[in-house]
């Protein structure tokens, strides 16, 4: 039966941290902010957001939502965003995805300048990420690590397989893993025999968006798992992962809801006060 990697409370351990970093920054007179933008009406993204403006507010940061309606345009879009690159009381600016179809992701990506982009959007964190330089690490990749991190698991030389390739999540795990020496295989919505190859897999991250396709004997018995999708069956959210029949023989697990989403949250306000730190030291 697998160890659950509880994602709730490696999350508070992390808050924490964060207290104590926030508490010294107010002393130095900062108040670390957050700004996340939302540009139409998407319920799920409602969600996401305010649950981002609650955890800044709970950690005493600053956290305002911009909420502009579903046909604003990208150049309206890209000069919000100037105004708070030019904020100095703003350090992390998201903007929150999907945009509407007429907005150009990449566009606005690389509007927000590098230091605020705490989602790790812009080319310039990419190519770092790539190059494994010194960058902001997208916050649910960065948060599968340290959930990976977590079970004690050594990293180094063990099969890992990714199935997803987005930009956000499946990409920027690959490389984080790649970086930590496993060897790491991409796959996605082409690849053959995509069963064979999870069931290789020492850590299996599964970042699809379809719920229960991960059947248990996709998973190699004793694997790492985790879980990054968010789908809604029946009101009811699960991931995509099988989770009653893959924690019978994966060796750790996490729960959606209680596993990737809370990290995700805590890695956003990381970005931001490690943004408000480096940016008070550049004044
Ligand atoms: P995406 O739609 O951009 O990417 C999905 C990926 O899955 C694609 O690369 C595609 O090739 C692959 N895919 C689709 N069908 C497949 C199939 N049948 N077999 C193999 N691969 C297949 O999504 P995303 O933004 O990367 O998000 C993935 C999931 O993670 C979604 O459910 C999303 O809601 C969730 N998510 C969760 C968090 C969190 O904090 N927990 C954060 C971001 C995304």
């Amino acid at each position: 039966m697998a160890q659950i990697i509880d994602g709730k409370s490696i999350a508070a351990t992390e808050r924490e941290l964060l207290v104590a970093r926030i508490e010294k920054l107010k002393a130095a007179g900062v108040i670390p902010g957050l700004c996340v933008i939302l540009v139409g009406e998407d319920p799920a993204s409602l969600t996401y957001v305010s649950s981002k403006e609650k955890m800044a507010h709970a950690l005493n940061m600053k956290g305002v939502i911009h909420r502009l309606p579903a046909e604003t345009s990208q150049q309206e879009l890209i000069k919000q965003i100037e105004l708070l690159n030019a904020d100095d009381s703003i350090h992390g600016i998201l903007v929150q995805l999907p945009l509407p179809p007429h907005i150009d992701a990449d566009a606005v990506a690389e509007a927000i300048m590098p230091e605020k982009d705490i989602d790790g959007l812009h080319p310039l964190n990419a190519g770092r990420l790539l190059a494994g330089r010194p960058c902001m690490i997208p916050c649910t990749p960065n948060g599968c690590m340290e959930l990976i991190r977590s079970t004690g698991v050594s990293i180094s030389g063990k099969t890992a397989v990714i199935i997803g390739r987005s930009n956000i999540v499946g990409k920027p795990i690959a490389l984080l893993l790649m970086h930590e020496h496993a060897t790491v295989t991409i796959c996605h919505s082409r690849t053959k025999e995509l069963a064979k190859i999870a069931s290789q897999a020492d850590i299996l991250v599964c970042a699809i968006g379809r719920p229960g396709m991960i059947k248990k004997e996709m998973i190699k018995p004793g694997a790492v798992v985790i879980d990054v999708g968010i789908n809604r069956v029946n009101g009811k959210l699960c991931g995509d992962v099988e989770f009653n029949e893959a924690k019978e023989i994966a060796g750790y697990i996490t729960p959606v809801p209680g596993g990737v989403g809370p990290m995700t949250i805590m890695m956003l306000m990381r970005n931001t006060v490690e943004a408000a730190e480096k940016q008070n030291m550049n004044k």
